[in-house]
């Protein structure tokens, strides 16, 4: 495995040199080998397991310095507080991929924390970075997990472990925030001229190539959060240190896909105002993008500024307009909004789970509407619904295949909370099966998987109840 550092090469005002300090007794548990076949990183070989888990020191490895808005206020400095970043390898596209390995131990930026990770944590990162994978939305990736007999103390003792993440950056909207705020202006146009050149090659020959690169950023946040929206994904902690700044999903804590339909859910329990609320997202994006649009107010004018800030709310609406005609198995995302206003309402007073319906959706026909109508209690308030949504289907169109779209776009699995703390609980006592069968699926969602069936249901009275917090 050829290990690349160009990040290392922009010199240790980035970062501090640090290195994978190894758990008692770690072992490789799950590999990602699909992944590992696209980065050709051979996972059974004794030399690069060692690199990842530590065992070997390599002398660029570091942990990247950065600052943060967390829920809402200021944070100077951050950083790896306990990620070191191995470096990259170059896949056989040609690209560059970040190999990270999150849970390294103590590094100059752990402030108070132990520098570690839970097993519990580092699996449901693992599972959600690969289902949003799965259903096509930009995410950092997993590809192996170490487990250990070291214990790591949260609320009570738990399992340590390690997770190597892939990423093309990790690069974050809070790196520019820390040159800016400490004034360290070379740095930060030395930060500004490498994500232009290494990760938006595509802006160089652009008029104004930062200003290119900036709009880009903008629209890639818009695109991201707005497939958030559309699959009913919440982050949970949209602090500027955990959005990338190519626009993949970063930072698995306190996430949730939405169940029954709620759009003032709060998936993390520490969020006590309930900042970062499903509803919320979309202008948390915009938020974040102010604080970023800040650092690079000496390279760009205000109204070179404001012009790009101002493209984030239509390329977030045209977004979701179009997944959203997707699902509706529509041709057109004319006036999907108003259609749509019309069943959030039900699906809330329903108490109605958000995958399933569209999934029955795509079961129903202009005679038959019983898939969803069975799901509900006040059958003809949906009725009436669904009169108007059929008058807006396209009659010219083969039916079959538009339903066939339709299953394509919606997704039968999701990661449910009450799945993922079931493959916890196994894992936590040796099984990785049900972390495996879960992967499975979650790798194509759209997929029937008929021998997986219970893997769709929704969740147990006991899996409704489960509270998800920042501790990881
Ligand atoms: P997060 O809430 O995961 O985005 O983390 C915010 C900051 O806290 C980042 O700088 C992390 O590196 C750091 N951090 C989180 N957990 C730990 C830990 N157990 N030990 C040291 N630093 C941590
Ligand atoms: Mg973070
Ligand atoms: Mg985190």
């Amino acid at each position: 495995m050829q290990l690349h550092h160009r990040f290392a090469a922009l010199g240790d005002d980035f970062f501090l040199h640090t290195r994978v300090q190894p758990l008692a007794e770690q072992r490789l548990v799950e590999g990602n080998a699909d992944l590992a076949n696209f980065l050709g990183v051979d996972l059974k070989d004794d030399s690069v397991k060692a690199v990842l888990s530590g065992a070997i020191d390599i002398p660029e490895t570091l942990s990247m310095v950065y600052a943060g808005h967390q829920f809402g206020g200021f944070t100077p400095r951050l950083g790896d507080g306990r990620g070191v970043l191995l470096g990259e390898v170059q896949a056989a596209d040609g690209s560059f991929h970040d190999l990270h390995v999150k849970g390294a131990g103590q590094t100059p930026y752990s402030r108070m924390g132990d520098g570690r990770a839970v097993l519990r944590s580092c699996i449901r990162e693992y599972l959600c970075s690969e289902a949003m994978h799965g259903l096509g939305i930009a995410t950092t990736r997993a590809l192996a997990l170490f487990d250990s007999r070291e214990a790591v103390y949260r609320e009570k003792p738990e399992p340590g472990a390690m997770l190597v993440r892939t990423a093309r950056t990790h690069i974050r909207f809070g790196h520019f925030e820390y040159f800016f705020a400490h004034q360290r202006y070379d740095n930060l146009d030395q930060l500004i001229d490498y994500t232009l050149a290494n990760l938006f090659p595509q802006c160089a020959t652009a008029r104004d190539p930062i200003e290119a690169m900036f709009i880009d950023i903008v629209e890639r946040t818009a695109v991201m959060i707005a497939n958030w929206q559309a699959v009913g994904f919440q982050h949970g902690v949209m602090n500027t240190d955990n959005f990338s700044i190519i626009g993949d999903t970063i930072d698995y804590g306190p996430f949730g896909f939405m169940e029954d339909y709620d759009p003032k859910w709060i998936c993390n329990h520490s969020d006590y105002e309930g900042r970062y609320a499903f509803q919320n997202q979309p202008s948390i994006g915009l938020w974040n993008l102010n604080c970023l649009a800040r650092c690079f107010s000496r390279r760009l004018s205000r109204e070179q500024l404001i012009n790009a800030l101002q493209q984030y709310e239509p390329k977030l609406q045209s977004t979701y307009d179009q997944l959203m005609a997707a699902k509706l198995g529509l041709s057109s995302s004319k006036d999907v909004e108003s259609l749509l206003d019309g069943l959030w309402t039900i699906l809330r007073q329903e108490q109605m789970d958000y995958t399933l319906f569209w999934r029955k959706l795509c079961a129903c026909s202009r005679i038959d509407n019983s898939p969803v109508l069975d799901e509900v209690i006040d059958r003809q308030r949906l009725q009436i619904w669904l009169e108007q949504y059929w008058e807006r289907r396209d009659d010219s169109r083969d039916q079959h295949a538009v339903a066939l779209e339709m299953y394509a776009v919606n997704p039968k699995f999701i990661l449910r909370n009450y799945l993922a703390h079931h493959a916890i609980e196994a894992a936590e006592q040796g099984n990785y099966l049900p972390m495996r069968q879960l992967l499975k699926v979650l790798a194509t969602p759209f997929d029937e998987h008929s021998d997986s069936e219970q893997l769709a249901k929704r969740p147990p009275d006991w899996g409704r109840k489960l509270e998800v917090s920042c501790s990881s």
